[in-house]
């Protein structure tokens, strides 16, 4: 399974991921724990896979793509909305100081939660709630990274960012057509915007 994971790790280099933090990352958190076992043979294909209520775990490379964009680094506190397995927030806590995670699904919610716990990922805090609203008593953020489409960016999420935090969400309301973007926030009222990928994810609720 290491040998496969690292495999995967160099196709993720070798398809544009630079930043040494993530690719570290992504060597160390393992993946095949956060899928059923069913589908470990398949744990370190760089795709999506179904992890239960019609949701899936995030491809490898749009994790690690999100993850670069989101300039994560020792200090940050993140927020990932639509948490699912869990994996994504893994990742983003092998990097970050500290992570936030929310999951609409209260099934997904408790798995997430305890294999993060089981697999020693404790600076995880992961609730079950609507991450559209985010996580207000526990901003304002560095990074919010969204694993959800939606129509536009929630204006909540906009909001708990700090100055110069970024967020990393898709957005669109057809699946065939959502582009990730990335928006800083460069003041109070001061968002830039820009696209980085075409992408397909599960829609926000
Ligand atoms: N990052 C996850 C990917 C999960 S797929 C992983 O690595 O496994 C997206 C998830 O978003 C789904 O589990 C879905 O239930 C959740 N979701 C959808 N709308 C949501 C909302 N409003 N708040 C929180 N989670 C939501």
């Amino acid at each position: 399974m290491l040998d496969a994971r690292l495999r995967l790790v160099e196709q993720l280099r070798n398809r544009g991921i630079a930043d040494p933090r993530v690719l570290d990352a992504m060597a160390r958190v393992p993946r095949e724990r956060f899928v059923d076992p069913s589908l470990r043979d398949f744990a370190y294909d760089d795709a999506p896979l179904p992890i239960g209520g019609g949701q899936t775990i995030s491809q490898p490379y749009v994790v690690a793509l999100m993850a670069e964009a989101a300039e994560l680094g020792p200090t940050s506190r993140v927020l990932e909305v639509g948490a699912g397995s869990g994996y994504a927030a893994a990742v983003y806590a092998g990097i970050a100081q500290k992570v936030f995670a929310i999951e609409l699904n209260q099934n997904l919610a408790e798995q997430a939660a305890l294999r993060l716990a089981t697999l020693g990922f404790g600076d995880v805090a992961l609730r079950q709630g609507d991450g559209a609203e985010g996580w207000p008593d526990e901003a304002p953020f560095d990074a919010i990274l969204v694993a959800a489409a939606a129509g536009a960016p929630p204006d909540a999420l906009r909001r708990q960012l700090r100055i110069g935090g970024r967020l990393i969400i898709p957005v669109g309301e057809r699946t065939q057509a959502q582009e990730l973007l990335k928006i800083v926030r460069r003041g109070e009222d001061d968002f830039e915007e820009t696209s980085l990928a075409f992408v397909r994810f599960v829609p926000l609720r």
